[in-house]
């Protein structure tokens, strides 16, 4: 990985990148890149950490789940709301143009069931080491340990404070700045939501930030001692004050404490604590559910209940401690249940309500709702609509992505447009001396 930049902080700079995340790092190196083709200089980028790219590093398990496949027009329903502002970003540079640059750099996507696209090494290193080496070649190399306090307008841009490791407070000016900053989830890899603090100081509004893509806690959890049971596009419903308020379905993991796996994650920026969760475990409906718990009991009235669960389709232990729950003994058989104990069996089996207790924090969520207020960015080009000459990129704007690649595929759509735009800018600024 190459080394930060051990220069000092030149005094200004045509352009200044906030974030060495996958959003700053691929600003920086379309921008260098257009720049050189313009003849104009290189942006500098600042990264407040020891290491860039560190929540890039995690994403995936490691594994980086770069982008989805698909066509552009798919991804717009993938961001809760969001997509229309994405969709200049998303459509003007796409998951097959970023696994076109990926390969002419010798990195292939390959996709996985559902259509997750990984790099084919499965390390997100691979990627990092990419981006970096991409800047390095465009003479862009990330002042690490640069965290950026302030950002002030003045005359022609921008005054930057940032305390620089070994060099302490730097004052930078810039006419162009870009803040890349990240959102606030998983803050130890240096996205604590600080950029929020630099765009408000700015005059733009934020959505107020909340953990997405996070894991549901439970309040007085039955299921937890099947920790580790997943059911693959298991249908559930959200029940808020008596009603059905959505329904969705998708992948869900039992953990000790809740419900996780791509399916809640995805569901979690509409559930709310105090919410019941109503799971369908039968995966084929109450109805059809029934039709085969029944002609099992009624196949073999001396068999177990617990064995015609199984058979009409619960997993094993799943069967087994519903039938604790409905205070049903291991040997009780079907042609003893009565009808009280065989209704709560087939609703746990077909509408199981889950309490939410709440769901995880920042520290377990893997995207953050909310941030820089969307219709105060231009969708054309990410340039501030308050603030002529800032732009962003990335988490940091008001937008969080399914699980399966989205928000990553976001991160390099909004840095390839904020690219062009800012390249755009400084020929502009260049012409006009
Ligand atoms: C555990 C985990 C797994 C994930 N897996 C996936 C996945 O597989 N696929 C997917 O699409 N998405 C995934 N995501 C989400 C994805 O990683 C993020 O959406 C993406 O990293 C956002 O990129 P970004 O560049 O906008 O911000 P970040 O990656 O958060 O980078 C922001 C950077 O800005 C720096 N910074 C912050 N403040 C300052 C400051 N004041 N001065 C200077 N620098 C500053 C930070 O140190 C950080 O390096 C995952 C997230 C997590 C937490």
């Amino acid at each position: 990985m190459p080394l930060a930049d051990p220069t000092p902080l030149p005094e200004a700079a045509p352009a200044v990148i906030v974030g060495g995340g996958p959003a700053g790092l691929f600003l920086a190196a379309r921008l260098a890149a257009l720049n050189a083709t313009a003849g104009l200089p290189a942006p500098i980028l600042l990264e407040k950490g020891p290491r860039p790219g560190r929540k890039l590093l995690a994403s995936g398990s490691g594994r980086c789940n770069i982008s989805h496949a698909g066509k552009p027009e798919d991804f717009l329903d993938r961001y809760g709301g969001k997509g229309r502002f994405l969709k200049k970003a998303l459509y003007g540079f796409t998951n097959a143009e970023l696994a076109a640059w990926l390969a002419q750099r010798g990195l292939s996507l390959e996709a996985e069931e559902g259509g997750k696209l990984f790099p084919a090494s499965r390390r997100a290193l691979d990627v990092l080491e990419l981006l970096l080496a991409e800047c390095a070649s465009q003479g862009v190399v990330p002042r690490l340990g640069a965290r950026v306090a302030s950002v002030e307008r003045m005359s022609g841009g921008f005054e930057l404070r940032a305390e620089v490791a070994g060099e302490g407070a730097t004052i930078l000016r810039a006419p162009l700045v870009a803040i890349a900053t990240g959102g606030t989830s998983y803050p130890a890899t240096g996205s604590a939501g600080e950029g929020y603090a630099l765009a408000e100081s700015l005059g733009h509004r934020i959505a107020p930030p909340r953990p997405a893509l996070a894991p549901v806690i439970a309040r007085g959890f039955a299921l937890g001692s099947l920790a580790g049971v997943s059911f693959s596009g298991l249908p559930f419903a959200i029940r808020r004050g008596g009603r059905i308020a959505a329904r969705a379905s998708g992948d869900v993991l039992i953990t000790h404490v809740g419900l996780s796996g791509p399916g809640i994650l995805d569901a979690s920026r509409g559930i709310e604590a105090g919410d019941l969760l109503e799971l369908d475990f039968s995966l084929i409906g109450p109805e059809a559910f029934r039709a085969a718990f029944m002609a099992c009991a009624s196949g073999s009235p001396r068999g177990l209940v617990r064995n015609a669960l199984s058979e009409a389709g619960l997993p094993r232990r799943m069967a087994e401690l519903f039938c604790s729950i409905a205070g049903l003994g291991a040997e009780a058989a079907c042609a003893d249940l009565g009808r009280a104990p065989r209704e709560g069996l087939l609703r746990l089996a077909t509408a199981c309500p889950v309490e939410v207790d709440r769901l995880g924090g920042f520290d377990e969520a893997m995207a953050t709702a909310g941030g820089v207020e969307l219709s105060e960015v231009s969708p054309s080009t990410m340039e501030s609509r308050i603030a002529p000459g800032l732009y962003f990129a990335g988490e940091v704007l008001d937008y969080d992505g399914d699980t399966g690649g989205f928000n990553l595929q976001a991160a390099f759509s909004t840095a390839d447009l904020a690219a062009r735009s800012i390249s755009r800018a400084m020929a502009g600024l260049a012409s006009t001396g």
